[in-house]
């Protein structure tokens, strides 16, 4: 029987088509689970739940099997694979969906290979609510931590479910605007208390170059993480993931789910995306040197040291 896994990743599989101010990747792999897995793997082993279809790059299953990836929940169909066009404003902070096909994600019914079942932590990364409810009364144990990232797309056409996977989850990680949405308040610490009442006890506001908030666990508690200045961002996409990657595979390595442990995985968090964004899909999260990992945790905490 092969060992539990620890750390468990649900979420999109992709094949992007990225247009920045600057440059264009027509075939970009992508997907929120494969940016979660690449940045959470050189802390912890990563399991991932997924779907492609035949025509998903064999040099990315490579990758992904290189960093450690387990990839035995990854089904492999004969239709094509989820599919998303994006273009990126010249500041690079906002952008458009152009396309989206679901393609064989629209069938797709995730099945846990048993060793998936015990894992200890789950991330439940953006995908259609009723998937990660699925996902989650496939655990054969209450997970130590449960992760849980979304998008405005649901909180519009699956409220319901969404609300009922809340319920069971203990972060939530989720961008500014979709946390007004998601509360209906105008004000962020309102906001946080109402999101916070559904049920994730610590939820983590992710505000691209400007950094994360995070509130909770306990009542008071809020703290704030600086971004990186970069000179230059060649692709955003996958940031979000990415951070989600470095946050939960860093809790996952040291178990310290304490307010002191859950800051400083914010921090390891706010390094991996500030890798992602350096390069197109997760080109820069392949490979990267546990020194370089480490030096870049370093600048962060010395960019808000005083
Ligand atoms: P992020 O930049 O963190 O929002 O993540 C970008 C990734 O999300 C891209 O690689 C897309 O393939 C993926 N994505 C875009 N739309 C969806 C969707 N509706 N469901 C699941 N994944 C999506």
């Amino acid at each position: 029987m092969q060992t539990s896994s620890k750390l468990v990743v649900v979420g999109s599989v992709a094949v992007d088509w990225i247009i920045t101010p600057t440059a264009e990747r027509p075939e970009s792999v992508g997907g929120a689970a494969v940016f979660f897995s690449m940045a959470a793997a050189p802390f912890v082993p990563v399991s991932l739940v997924g779907v492609i279809g035949k025509d998903f790059p064999s040099a990315a299953i490579a990758d992904l099997e290189q960093a450690g990836v387990d990839l035995a929940g990854l089904e492999r169909t004969d239709g094509l694979t989820f599919r998303w066009k994006g273009r990126y404003h010249e500041n690079m902070n906002q952008r458009d969906t152009l396309e989206t096909h679901l393609n064989c994600f629209e069938h797709f019914s995730p099945k846990l290979p048993e060793h998936y079942q015990t894992a200890e932590y789950l991330f439940l990364a953006n995908i259609v609510p009723s998937l990660q409810l699925e996902v989650l009364d496939q655990m054969r144990t209450r997970p130590r931590l449960v992760g849980l990232d979304t998008m405005n797309l649901w909180i519009d056409i699956a409220r319901d479910d969404l609300r009922k996977v809340l319920a069971r989850v203990d972060v939530l990680l989720i961008n500014r605007e979709e946390a007004m949405q998601l509360s209906a308040e105008q004000n962020l610490v309102n906001a946080a208390r109402a999101i916070r009442a559904m049920g994730p006890k610590t939820l983590v506001i992710k505000q691209g170059e400007y950094g994360a908030l995070c509130f909770g666990p306990s009542d008071d508690a809020v703290f704030s993480a600086p971004a990186l200045p970069l000179d230059e961002v060649a692709d955003p996409t996958g940031a979000g993931d990415s951070f989600a990657g470095g946050f939960m595979g860093m809790l996952a390595k040291t178990g310290d789910l304490s307010p002191e442990g859950v800051r400083k995985a914010i921090i390891w968090g706010s390094t991996m995306a500030s890798f992602c964004v350096q390069g197109f899909s997760y080109d820069r999260l392949r490979g990267l040197a546990r020194e370089d990992i480490e030096a870049r945790y370093r600048r962060f905490v010395e960019l808000s040291r005083f």
